[in-house]
């Protein structure tokens, strides 16, 4: 069987485009199906809006989260629910375009690959994560342990070896493009140029883009914190150097009675200090929230007629 998952969260306007182009989409290539959409605890009409497809054709399945967990959240809840041999990830505003689903399980199917994941080539139209898009993989190309993850995101299509290694990972921080490389297996790619999103806003607020960003680095990112070592070794040698600097002056007699370099020395060891507690304190209080052990989910409903969960 094959299971497409996809995440939704106030999307009632695109709701009936999504579904007749990504059903017609699967139907192309196989019969044997189920779609899961995950209601990210949307406010709209998404969810009668899916449970009328649903009356028409079962092989439509809802699962209703129990409030807005965050689209990684919502695809992890869909990942654990489907029970496909083949089972891919897309974004629910058609920005990843369904219309590929084809080509993906050609791939997967004939090519033998154990994962193949959308390559980004270009985008239409603009959006307003642009700049932070930008602004973080630009960081993230030179800190991130994961290589080339700039044109890669959630679009992706996995044989069930895959995804029960994704799900075996059970870290409450999921960055699932990161998850994906992580857990390696045949890899291949389905280049395409992302649309723009078809109808609303993105869900994705400058808070949640945010949020996501530091999951991936500080989950995908040794860097921040070994950067606190080096300039800690750093700033040390420097200030032991105008330590002595300052004795020779001092047995010299021309030591300059100033505060204003005192001041300066604590104001720049007071702000270096705390740049580096912050970066401390993201690692801890990602520590922190996998100690809690939450789930990164609630279900309040699974629209299933044989549901084995
Ligand atoms: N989404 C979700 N929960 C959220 C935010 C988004 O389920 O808290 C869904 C949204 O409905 C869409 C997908 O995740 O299907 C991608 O979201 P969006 O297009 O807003 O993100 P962007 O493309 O801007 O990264
Ligand atoms: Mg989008």
């Amino acid at each position: 069987m094959f299971s497409l998952v996809v995440p939704i969260y106030n999307e009632d306007k695109l709701i009936d485009v999504l579904m007749s182009r990504t059903i017609a989409a699967i139907e192309s290539f196989t019969k044997d199906y189920e779609v899961i959409f995950v209601d990210d605890g949307s406010t709209d009409q998404s969810l009668l809006k899916i449970l009328r497809w649903r009356e028409k054709n079962k092989k439509i399945k809802l699962l209703s989260l129990s409030r807005n967990f965050g689209h990684q959240a919502a695809y992890t809840a869909g990942l654990e629910y489907c029970r496909g041999d083949i089972v891919a990830m897309m974004d629910g505003d058609l920005q990843d375009p369904p219309e590929l689903l084809g080509e993906m399980y050609r791939k997967i199917t004939k090519e033998d690959f154990d994962i193949v994941s959308g390559k980004k080539t270009g985008r239409k139209g603009k959006s307003n994560r642009n700049l932070y898009s930008i602004l973080f993989h630009l960081v993230f190309r030179h800190i991130g342990d994961l290589k080339d993850m700039e044109n890669y995101g959630n679009y992706s299509m996995m044989k069930r070896i895959a995804v029960n290694a994704l799900l075996s990972m059970k870290e409450k921080v999921r960055y699932l493009p990161g998850l994906r490389t992580f857990v390696g297996f045949k890899h291949g790619d389905v280049e395409f140029v992302r649309d723009d999103r078809f109808s609303g806003k993105s869900k994705m607020n400058l808070r949640k883009l945010f949020r996501l960003g530091a999951d991936a680095i500080f989950s995908f990112s040794r860097f921040p914190i070994r950067m606190c070592l080096i300039l800690g070794t750093l700033g040390t040698l420097v200030f032991m150097g105008a330590g002595i600097y300052v004795l020779i002056s001092k047995a010299n007699g021309t030591a300059i009675s100033g505060w204003s370099s005192t001041l300066l020395s604590i104001y720049f060891l007071g702000s270096v200090q705390l740049v580096f507690l912050g970066i401390m304190g993201e690692y801890i209080f990602r520590n922190y929230k996998e100690s809690q052990n939450r789930p990164v989910y609630f279900v309040r409903k699974f629209y299933d007629d044989n549901p084995e969960k």
